[in-house]
């Protein structure tokens, strides 16, 4: 029988990723660099080194992981990084992602600068979704929280993917105390203008990337959304999601203010996502180290893809129960966040 018809057979007989606690997986986020343009203040420190060329999958080895995810019942992927469009060749992998049978939704995560590149090439590839961060509107505050980013590449990007006609655009605003805690009315009302939905994002403890501590400047999204609740009509939405994101409607306006606590609230029972980093390292959890190595699968004399598909299925027993971010007893994740893929 041919290794294609296993495939069809297997999935037959056992569709999904099911883990121990009875969860499926139907997500990964997929990791394509660990480097970027920009060291936003939360994410890396400012003197980050890079992983070793080698040690990252090729756009050959990120095809196969995204088919050996697919197969197995994988419907939706999010590529992301840190920044993904500044992997060379980076449109290749996307566009044979695109068109992959099963994928159902090609998502992607930017820091936006080089959007205005990219928008339309992204939208022609087959990426539906697209996800900006922009923590906020003020030249030189983005400066400073992204060490090194410019605010008019980014809010020009937000045009070009506006114009590109993307199912739907989503802002990504980590607020934190001390940087733009003043600017959540802002930020909701630049997004809200556009008809393009707004996410704000607990800053999660992955690692020390500044000399500050998080626990300064961390917000918790019920302040924030108290701070949003004085200046909008907000309707919380009933809809759940998997996952730790939770939407309100806004009434006046047609796009929608999300907020993702995964550290005042753990929603990890819903949980439905894993991810690759781009080392191939398959992690069940971002708040912690449970992972299998894809990588020596895909790099070993004897690779198949059925093999790449048996230690993902034998992974999910892997996958832990929550995260334990900021519980004082537990060991906290030393990785950041470029390293994980957000
Ligand atoms: N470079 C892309 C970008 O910035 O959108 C994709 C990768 S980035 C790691 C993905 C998301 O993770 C961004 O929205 C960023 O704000 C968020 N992020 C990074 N570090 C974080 C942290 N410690 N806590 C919460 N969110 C974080
Ligand atoms: Fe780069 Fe995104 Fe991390 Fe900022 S959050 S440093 S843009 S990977």
């Amino acid at each position: 029988m041919s290794d294609e018809l296993q495939i069809g057979s297997e999935q037959d007989a056992s569709p999904a990723l099911i883990d121990k606690f009875g969860r499926k997986v139907d997500y990964i986020r997929l990791s394509v660099t660990d480097r970027c343009d920009f060291r936003c203040v939360y994410c890396m420190t400012e003197d980050m080194t890079f992983l070793p060329r080698a040690d990252v999958l090729s756009l050959e080895e990120l095809y196969l992981v995204g088919k050996a995810f697919v197969d197995l019942g994988v419907n939706k992927i999010r590529l992301t990084g840190g920044e993904p469009l500044v992997r060379k060749d980076v449109m290749k992998l996307i566009q044979e992602l695109g068109a992959m049978p099963g994928l159902e939704e090609l998502l992607l995560t930017t820091n936006g600068a080089q959007l205005d590149k990219f928008a339309i090439a992204l939208r022609e590839a087959g990426v539906n979704r697209i996800n900006v961060s922009i923590d906020s509107l003020d030249p030189d505050r983005f400066l400073r929280i992204s060490r090194v980013g410019k605010l008019d590449r980014v809010l020009s990007g937000i045009d070009a993917a506006i114009a590109a006609g993307f199912d739907r655009i989503k802002l990504n605003s980590v607020i934190m105390r001390g940087y733009n805690e003043d600017e959540v009315i802002d930020l909701a009302t630049y997004a809200l203008e556009r008809d393009i939905d707004i996410a704000f994002i607990e800053e999660m403890p992955l690692g020390e990337t500044s000399n500050q501590a998080r626990e300064d400047t961390t917000c918790s999204n019920e302040w924030v959304r108290s701070v949003l609740a004085e200046h909008f009509d907000l309707v919380d939405s009933e809809a759940k999601t998997a996952g730790p994101s939770r939407y309100s409607d806004v009434k006046g306006y047609r796009s929608r203010i999300a907020f993702i606590s995964p550290v005042t609230h753990n929603f990890c029972e819903d949980c439905n996502r894993v991810r690759v980093t781009v080392e191939g390292r398959l992690l069940l959890c971002l708040g912690n180290e449970h992972s299998m190595d894809l990588r020596a699968i895909l790099r070993s004399e004897d690779f198949s893809e059925a093999k790449l598909r048996d230690a993902i299925v034998a992974a999910m027993a892997l996958k832990p129960e929550r995260h334990y971010f900021y519980e004082k007893d537990r060991v906290q994740p030393v990785r950041l966040m470029n390293m994980t893929g957000g």
